[in-house]
């Protein structure tokens, strides 16, 4: 079964947009955005995709053979509606971020594991979430390989992204202090 915990773990062990990225653009070549950019990309990006929805459930249904977000086009259509106000209040900007690394990435301090809650999908309203058994959720495009070029690509990297999903699987462990003696603390030791 797909699971989000595999989702997230590949990705948090990968990074894969950033390594996508970094194949396409070796890090010392790879532009970069200023926070003005960044904003203007994502407005332009939420702007496209929101006079483009109505022919989404269509998009969606042949990227990944999925033939019920046609036939149910009324409900696909209200549930991507939903999508894209939950993408218009964060996500889109933290991809565009991530992808030009302006983000901080704590990725190798980050440790748990995943519980399926569902709570990064876009708080449980991402168009491709599945509810499975016990109130848990699964990626119903796990095995996609648009899904690996998104945000999921990269899940949690920073104290921001398990704050503002209040993720109950991954914790930030600060990094060990150590701290430089004075020369009086040293004679006593
Ligand atoms: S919020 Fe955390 S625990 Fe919940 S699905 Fe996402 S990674 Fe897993
Ligand atoms: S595509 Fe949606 S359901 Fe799948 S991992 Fe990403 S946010 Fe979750």
């Amino acid at each position: 079964m797909n699971s989000l915990k595999s989702v997230i773990l590949a990705s948090q062990l990968n990074g894969i947009s950033a390594e996508i990225l970094t194949q396409i653009h070796p890090s010392n070549q790879r532009p970069t955005m200023n926070e003005t950019q960044v904003k203007y990309l994502t407005q332009f990006i939420l702007l496209i995709v929101s006079r483009l929805i109505w022919v989404m459930p269509l998009v969606m249904g042949i990227i990944f053979l999925k033939s019920k977000f046609v036939i149910n086009y009324k409900d696909s259509l209200k549930k991507l509606r939903t999508h894209h106000s939950a993408l218009s209040k964060g996500p889109v900007k933290r991809y565009i971020e991530s992808l030009y690394k302006t983000r901080l990435n704590q990725s190798n301090q980050i440790t748990g594991s995943c519980t399926q809650c569902g709570n990064c999908c876009l708080n449980q309203q991402c168009f491709f979430l599945e509810p499975i058994e016990d109130g848990k959720f699964q990626c119903g495009v796990y095995n996609s390989l648009f899904r690996k070029f998104s945000n999921c690509g990269a899940f949690p990297i920073s104290n921001e992204d398990i704050q503002r999903y209040e993720c109950p699987g991954y914790v930030l462990q600060a990094y060990p202090m150590i701290k430089i003696k004075s020369l009086k603390q040293r004679e006593i030791s």
